[in-house]
């Protein structure tokens, strides 16, 4: 599971300024689901190799009345959905009672909790940050978040507790070949079940595509309690073939109800990602493609999940909103072009089934394995097809791939100044790998090694 790390503190602490640096803004992922979970951020961040989830939220006042109290609302949830708080403070306002406050309720909640002394560039930290110690939640770690200024200890520190948690990154397996017939991998992996989890916005038809998919008849579901604090597995069979669903719509209860949560939680959606195989992303042909639905998969597209997109509610529709609705999502959802599109009425059941089989294509093109001399052949030929350009009056010569991994399946490429290959012959090389392996549903990726 991937850990969750909450910034939480009055406004104006620097918050978002720690959120930007841990998240390098480009990978935030920005929730506004109205009326949900407003005032709640969600980034993917990476450090030593370790990937975990911060949110930030607006902050705790201590004046909770009206915007004030729906803000502490939406800290207090950010706390309860933590691992780990960093609970900030502003060494240059020094300790003010609403810090006292959140201090108080910190104390209540069973949460690791670390002191934040924030600002301390140009002032003398250890004196200004002394009061803090009156808070009785140890030990004040001093940074300068808009500089960066001890930051890595800061996390070295409060990510300690968390290192069996975090899952590591992809370490690419280098020249690992193994040489097994297509026979015997098709016999491996039928015999694990397909993780797949079904996610999208509010409302989008998850619970009716969840429920149409547990309530075919060919569909044998299994009981299962929930086995994680988020979200619940389902196991089920269709055409001899094991699924495990990850329900993150809350289709099937939790036992306990002291366990209920809010029905749509990003956090819950982001660990369904991140624990799947295959992510099936529901979107609403009516609302069409939205920011929230660009960033859910702009963290599949991170995460290297293999992907296959459901427009749901494509019943009552006529023919020429169809046609405009086809057009706009050819055009916003030109990045993912891996992915298979498929439309169908959760409501009424239409083109459900189908979506099985792609779900089943995206799973086996993300573990197939390929042997160096078939990737190596696919190579020469794009190569032959289309020479790589100059760069500084040399040619760039690529002389040998390799598997470098899988799910998603990743190709390594040897050669002279392969480094240098501009980003269009990439994507060329890409696209015919593609092609060539018939891979479909997940993304390849490419890496280039200099020399032989
Ligand atoms: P938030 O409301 O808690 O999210 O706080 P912000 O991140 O928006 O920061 C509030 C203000 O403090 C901004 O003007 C920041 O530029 C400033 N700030 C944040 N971090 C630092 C820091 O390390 N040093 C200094 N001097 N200012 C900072
Ligand atoms: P969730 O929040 O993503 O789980 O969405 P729900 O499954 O609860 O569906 C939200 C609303 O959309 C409900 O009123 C559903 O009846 C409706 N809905 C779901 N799927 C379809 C569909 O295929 N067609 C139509 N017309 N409505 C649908």
């Amino acid at each position: 599971m991937l850990p969750v790390v909450a910034l939480v503190g009055r406004p104006n602490v620097g918050k978002s300024t720690l959120f930007n640096r841990l998240t390098n803004t480009r990978d935030a992922l920005v929730a506004d689901y109205p009326g949900l979970t407003r005032d709640r951020k969600y980034g993917q961040a990476t450090y030593d190799r370790k990937q975990f989830i911060v949110v930030d939220t607006g902050g705790i006042t201590g004046d909770e009345e009206g915007i004030d109290e729906h803000m502490a609302r939406q800290s207090l949830l950010a706390i309860d959905e933590a691992d780990v708080v960093l609970f900030m403070l502003d060494a240059r306002a020094g300790l003010m009672p609403a810090d006292q406050g959140i201090a108080e309720h910190l104390r209540k909640v069973n949460k690791k909790v670390f002191l934040v002394a924030n600002k301390v560039d140009g002032i003398d930290g250890d004196s200004e940050s002394a009061e803090f110690y009156k808070l009785g939640l140890g030990n004040v770690y001093q940074i300068a978040a808009a500089h960066g200024r001890g930051v890595s200890q800061l996390l070295n520190t409060s990510m300690a507790p968390l290192a069996e948690d975090f899952p590591e990154m992809a370490v690419v397996d280098e020249g690992k070949d193994e040489e097994i017939s297509t026979e015997e991998q098709r016999e491996r992996l039928r015999n694990l079940p397909i993780k797949m989890a079904i996610v999208g916005k509010p409302n989008v038809g998850k619970s009716t595509l969840t429920n149409r998919m547990l309530g075919e008849e060919r569909v044998v579901v299994y009981d299962m309690p929930g086995t994680t604090r988020d979200s619940i597995y389902i196991p089920l069979e269709r055409d001899d073939r094991e699924y495990i669903l990850i329900d993150t719509a809350g289709v099937r209860k939790r036992r306990k109800v002291s366990e209920a949560v809010e029905k749509f939680s990003i956090v819950k959606t982001l660990q369904a990602i991140e624990e799947s195989s295959v992510v099936l992303l529901v979107v609403d042909a009516r609302e069409g493609i939205s920011d929230q639905d660009l960033s859910l998969l702009g963290f599949v597209l991170n995460s290297g999940r293999s992907l296959v997109i459901a427009v749901n509610k494509w019943d009552g529709l006529n023919t020429d909103i169809k046609d405009e609705i086809k057009r706009e999502l050819d055009r916003r959802l030109g990045f993912v072009d891996f992915a298979r599109l498929h439309f169908i009425s959760a409501l009424h059941g239409s083109g459900v089934g189908n979506l099985f089989e792609s779900v089943i294509e995206a799973y086996e093109s993300a573990t197939k394995r390929v042997n160096t001399a078939l990737l190596t052949q696919i190579m020469e030929m794009a190569q032959e097809e289309h020479q790589p350009p100059l760069v500084r009056g040399r040619r760039v010569k690529m002389k040998y791939a390799h598997a470098g991994g899988y799910n998603p399946p990743v190709v390594v490429i040897h050669g002279n100044q392969v480094d240098d290959l501009p980003s269009s012959y990439k994507r060329y090389l890409m696209n015919y790998f593609r092609r060539s392996l018939n891979v479909m549903g997940t993304p390849i990726r490419i890496e280039f090694r200099e020399g032989a």
